[in-house]
């Protein structure tokens, strides 16, 4: 049964040094592919590391034929850096992008170059170089290991790869104090403990590869689906989506028959806004109402840039009243909303509201329509206001007027 896990480290080093090659080609095939920058900074950390650890193998396999300087120092001070680098990785894939780890990954990685170093201008002994490597690379390992076995939501490939890095610190941990003990131990000796720690290695990279792809592929899934999805200028939901959404909700409260509240909302005289403060301010101003909007919101709420200067929002389970109240504190906040860039600037916007239990055989288009006629009831009257739709569509009523 030995002879299943006894690999040689002769062997087994060179292969860990092909298996990063093929990483390294797999990795800079997904960079030159993938258009998102966030994505690209991933894969390029990834990449600096596996370009280390690849020189690592290659130059500790040449252990007592290249000199010690390469195959020691450099090789070790690479190791260090291919696990920072790993490490960093590892944090990004899973969102974790905070000063503090950042910092910390640098601080040991320096720490341990020095220390290496240092230690072995001192101390040249195998054994001791042994312990110095394992601690640093589980030092540097540690917290990307713990944060995968913590995450939730980070998709079904993380948490078999951690089990492989959980496999590794272990080993690296015995092996640093087996080379404590064991100061002829060399980073060639083949020994069960060397092999079992270089084997879960292997096949850490191994099972890396696919969930990487993986990993990409959800990504840019989602960044797709958001482009579908938004409104690029605003961030808003756009039309379409919005639509999809909302005919669930509507479907939704007409079975169940509760009443849903629709909001018409258009910034007024726009056009002379754009005309005189340029079409770049008028951007701007699209922009604040969409945030405005989603202040003014529930969770639940659903909203969307309907068309140009026009946002429509969806109030599910919710009466005339409710929906009354929402339409004052948009336009409340639209009043009180001023620029930077023109401080005396200020801008409105007319609302029209319209609250029922859907109807069967009522579309949504025809509830939007009802409130796109309130709307324009509120424009007709002045301006910077609302104006409610009796539910049988027959009186319309004015409320925050200025
Ligand atoms: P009212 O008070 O009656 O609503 O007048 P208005 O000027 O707001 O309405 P109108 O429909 O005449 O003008 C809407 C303007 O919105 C015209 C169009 O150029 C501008 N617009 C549409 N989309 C955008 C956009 O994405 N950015 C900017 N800056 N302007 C836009
Ligand atoms: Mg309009
Ligand atoms: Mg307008």
């Amino acid at each position: 049964m030995q002879r299943i896990f006894l690999i040689s480290m002769e062997s087994l080093f060179p292969i860990l040094f092909w298996v990063n090659v093929i990483a390294l080609f797999f990795l800079v095939i997904c960079f030159k592919c993938d258009s998102h920058a966030k994505e690209k900074q991933v894969a390029k950390l990834h990449i600096i590391s596996r370009l280390c650890q690849a020189f690592y193998y290659f130059a500790a396999s040449g252990r007592g034929i290249l000199p010690d300087f390469l195959s020691v120092n450099i090789a070790v001070t690479a190791i260090f850096a291919g696990f920072y680098f790993e490490s960093r990785g590892i944090l990004q894939i899973l969102k974790v992008n905070s000063k503090f780890s950042d910092r910390f990954l640098s601080a040991v990685c320096v720490a341990f170059i020095i220390g290496f170093n240092v230690i072995e201008l001192a101390v040249p002994l195998g054994g001791i170089r042994i312990t110095m490597t394992s601690l640093g690379v589980f030092s540097l390992l540690l917290l990307p290991t713990v944060r995968m076995l913590l995450s939730r939501d980070a998709g079904p490939y993380v948490k078999p790869s951690a089990v492989f890095y959980v496999l590794f610190l272990i080993g690296l941990l015995a092996r640093a104090l087996y080379g404590l003990r064991h100061h002829e131990m060399g980073i060639l000796t083949t020994n069960l403990l060397q092999s079992l720690t270089f084997l879960s290695l292997l096949l850490q990279v191994i099972i890396a590869l696919p969930s990487y792809a993986m990993i990409i592929k959800g990504r840019s899934d989602e960044a797709l689906l958001l482009m579908a999805t938004t409104d690029r200028l605003t961030g808003a939901t756009n039309r379409h989506a919005f639509q999809d959404a909302a005919e669930m909700v509507y479907k939704n409260s007409m079975h169940r028959g509760v009443p849903v509240s629709l909001l018409f909302l258009d910034v007024d005289h726009f056009k002379q806004i754009n005309d005189k403060y340029g079409h770049a301010f008028g951007d701007t101003v699209l922009t604040r109402m969409a945030a405005l909007i989603d202040k003014c919101l529930r969770g639940s709420d659903l909203s969307c840039r309907y068309g140009g200067e026009e946002f429509l929002i969806l109030l599910p389970n919710s009466s005339a009243e409710s929906a009354e109240l929402v339409a004052k504190r948009i336009i409340g906040e639209v009043r009180r909303a001023r620029f930077d860039r023109h401080p005396e600037f200020s801008f409105t916007v007319s609302i029209g509201v319209f609250s029922g239990v859907p109807l069967s055989g009522q579309a949504m288009d025809d509830a939007v329509r009802l409130a796109d006629n309130a709307m324009y009831y509120a424009k007709k009257t002045g301006r910077d206001r609302a104006a409610v739709r009796s539910e049988d569509g027959s009186q319309t009523r004015i409320f925050a007027e200025p």
